[in-house]
C-alpha cells in the first residue's frame, strides 16, 4: 500500500463521512426505491480498470426508531480504521499477541462494568470473547452445552437432548438448534402472555421440564431473555442512500420467518381501504405478521435455579438491553446472572460501537473449548502447546477473526463510564417521554409497561371495534413510514398488532422524537378521518 495514497483517500473519505452525519437528516430514512433497483445504478460486471474513491458508509438517521438501534460512533469508527488499517487476523494467541490480550482485557473491563460475577472474568476459568453477532454467541454457547450433555448421557442421545426458550426468544435460538442438530419436536417454545409482561414463567418451565423427564427426555439448555427482540418477523429493509456520484449505502435488517397464527380476528365487512390490507395480508403477513416484541425481562434467579438443579446450561441473552445495566438504576434486572452459564451483550446495538462486536461471556472457558477446538498441524506453536495462553479460534466457528477489540476498545476510553450511562439513560428518557406523550393523547394506547427505550403502543379501534384494530394499526403504520420521515416497526403481541418506537440512535433529541409524534398523530388523524366517511 502506498502510504500517501493511504493519506489522501483516507482524508477524502472521512470528509465523506463527516458530510454525511451532517446532513443525514435531509435524506428520507426509510427508502422509497423498489426492490432492484441498484440494478439500474451500477454496471453489471466489475470494472476492468481500477476507479477512483466513490464508495460510501452508511450511518443511523436520528428518525430511525425500528428494530433495535445500531450504533455507531467516532470513537467506534476510529477503532473500525485502525483495525482495518493494521489488518490483523489474530486468531492464535501467536499470530497477535495484542490482538487477543486486548480482547481479554476489553471484556473483562466491560464484564466489571456490568457487574457481572467474577466467573465470567479471564482470571479465573472463564472469559469473553467478541462474536460477530448474537446469533453467533447463542450458536456457539449451544454447541458447548450440547457437547458436555452428550459427555455425561452418551454420544448416542442427541435425539433425546432438549432446549427450553419462551415464545419471546429471538430466532437465533432456532437457527442454533437446527445447527446443533437438535430434533425440531426437542425445542420447546414456552407461552407468555401479558399477565406476566411477556416474560418466561418459572411455572411454566418447571412444568415443561418434569413432562419431559418423564417421557425420557433429556433437557439441556435454557435460553432466557433480558429485554427480547422477538424476532419472527421476516422484513428486509433496505435504507439507502443515493449521493450525487456516490455508488450507494445500504443496511439490511433481516429477521426470520414465523409461522404461527398472529389471531387476528377476520372481518366481515371492512372498509376498502382495509380490505386491502386483508387481503394483503393474507397473502403474506397475516399467517404471521410476525413480532419485534416488548423488551421482556425473563426472572433469571428462578429460571437459573430451575436450570441447576436439572443439570442444564442457562444462557442468558441481553443482546440488547445489557448495554442499559452499566447504570445501577437498571443493573438489577439481570440480578440472578450468577446463576448462568453464558451471558452475550452486543455492544454494537445500543453501545455506540460500530457493527459487528457481540460480547459473549463464558463462566467454564474449557466447555466451549472443548467443543469447538481443533489443533492442525500447520497451526501449532509453543505458546498453544503450552496451554499458556487463550487462541480464540476454539472460541468461535471461523478461524480468522478481526481486531474487533480496539473498537469497543476505544468506546470506552473515549466516552468514560459517565458518558456512557448518560448516553443510555438519554434515550430511556427520550422514550419515557414519547410515552407520555402517548398516553396524553386517547385515541392511543400503551400497551406493555415500558422498561427501557422501547415504548409498544397502537392506536385504539373506535368504537372498541377490535376486528379493525390489527389493520387499522398496520394501515398507519404503514402511512407513517410512507412519509420518508421517520422509521418505526411493528410485532404482534397477544394477538394484536402493535407499534414499536424504539429510541436508541445516537443523533437521536428531543425534537426528532416531538417531531417523530407529530408525523404519527397527524397520520392517525388522516386515517381515523378517511375512516369515517
Ligand atoms: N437476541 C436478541 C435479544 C436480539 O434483540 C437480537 C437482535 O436484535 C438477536 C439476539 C440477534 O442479534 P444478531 O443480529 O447480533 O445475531
Amino acid at each position: 500500500m502506498d502510504a500517501e495514497q493511504l493519506r489522501e483517500n483516507a482524508h477524502k473519505m472521512v470528509d465523506f463521512i463527516a458530510d454525511y452525519y451532517k446532513s443525514i437528516e435531509n435524506f428520507p430514512v426509510l427508502s422509497q426505491v423498489q426492490p432492484g433497483y441498484l440494478h439500474n445504478l451500477i454496471p453489471d460486471s466489475a470494472p476492468h480498470h481500477p476507479e477512483s474513491l466513490q464508495n460510501i458508509l452508511d450511518g443511523e438517521s436520528p428518525n430511525y426508531f425500528a428494530y433495535y438501534p445500531s450504533n455507531s460512533s467516532v470513537a467506534g469508527f476510529l477503532g473500525e480504521m485502525l483495525s482495518a488499517g493494521l489488518n490483523i487476523v489474530g486468531f492464535s494467541w501467536i499470530t497477535s499477541p495484542a490482538a487477543t490480550e486486548l480482547e481479554m482485557i476489553v471484556l473483562d473491563w466491560l464484564a466489571k462494568l456490568l457487574k457481572l460475577p467474577e466467573d465470567f472474568l479471564s482470571t479465573g476459568q472463564g472469559g469473553g470473547v467478541i462474536q460477530g453477532t448474537a446469533s453467533e454467541a447463542v450458536l456457539v454457547v449451544l454447541l458447548a452445552a450440547r457437547d458436555k450433555a452428550l459427555k455425561r448421557v452418551g454420544k448416542n442421545s442427541l435425539e433425546k437432548l432438549v432446549v427450553y426458550a419462551s415464545d419471546q426468544t429471538h430466532s437465533a435460538l432456532q437457527k442454533a438448534c437446527q445447527i446443533g442438530g437438535i430434533h425440531p419436536q426437542n425445542f420447546r417454545v414456552l407461552k407468555t402472555d401479558s399477565s406476566t409482561n411477556y416474560s418466561l414463567s418459572p411455572d411454566s418451565l418447571a412444568e415443561a421440564i418434569s413432562r419431559d423427564l418423564t417421557i425420557g427426555l433429556i433437557p439441556f439448555f435454557l435460553c432466557a431473555t433480558f429485554g427480547s427482540l422477538n424476532s419472527i418477523v421476516s422484513a428486509y429493509c433496505f435504507i439507502e442512500l443515493v449521493m450525487s456520484d456516490a455508488l450507494f449505502a445500504f443496511m439490511i435488517i433481516s429477521f426470520n420467518l414465523c409461522t404461527e397464527e398472529d389471531g387476528a380476528s377476520k372481518n366481515e365487512q371492512p372498509h376498502p381501504e382495509l380490505e386491502f390490507q386483508l387481503a394483503e395480508e393474507t397473502s403474506h403477513l397475516y399467517v404471521q405478521v410476525g413480532t419485534t416484541s416488548s423488551t421482556a425481562v425473563d426472572p433469571l434467579l428462578a429460571l437459573g435455579n430451575i436450570a441447576k438443579s436439572n443439570g442444564m446450561w442457562f444462557h442468558v441473552d441481553a443482546a440488547y438491553a445489557g448495554s442499559a445495566c452499566i447504570c445501577p438504576e437498571y443493573r438489577q434486572y439481570i440480578d440472578g446472572v450468577e446463576e448462568a452459564d453464558s451471558f452475550n451483550m452486543n455492544a454494537h446495538k445500543w453501545f455506540l460501537t460500530n457493527f459487528d462486536c457481540s460480547a459473549l461471556w463464558v463462566k467454564d472457558r474449557n466447555t466451549l473449548i472443548q467443543s469447538l477446538s481443533t489443533n492442525p498441524e500447520f497451526l501449532k506453536n509453543k505458546a498453544s502447546q503450552a496451554n499458556m495462553v487463550v487462541d480464540y479460534k476454539d472460541w468461535q466457528i471461523p478461524l480468522g477473526r478481526r481486531f474487533r477489540s480496539l473498537k469497543l476498545w476505544m468506546v470506552l476510553r473515549l466516552y468514560g463510564l459517565e458518558n456512557l450511562q448518560g448516553y443510555i439513560r438519554n434515550h430511556i428518557q427520550l422514550a419515557k417521554h414519547f410515552e407520555g406523550l402517548v398516553a396524553q393523547d386517547l385515541r392511543f394506547e400503551v400497551v406493555t409497561p415500558r422498561i427501557f427505550s422501547l415504548v409498544c403502543f397502537r392506536l385504539l379501534p373506535p368504537h372498541n371495534d377490535e376486528d379493525h384494530g390489527n389493520k387499522l394499526n398496520h394501515k398507519l403504520l404503514d402511512d407513517i413510514n410512507s412519509t420518508g420521515k421517520i422509521f418505526i416497526s411493528h410485532t404482534v403481541l397477544s394477538g394484536k398488532y402493535i407499534l414499536r418506537f424504539a429510541v436508541g440512535a445516537p443523533l437521536t433529541e428531543w425534537r426528532h422524537v416531538n417531531a417523530a409524534w407529530e408525523v404519527m398523530q397527524d397520520k392517525a388523524s388522516a386515517l381515523l378521518a378517511r375512516l369515517s366517511i
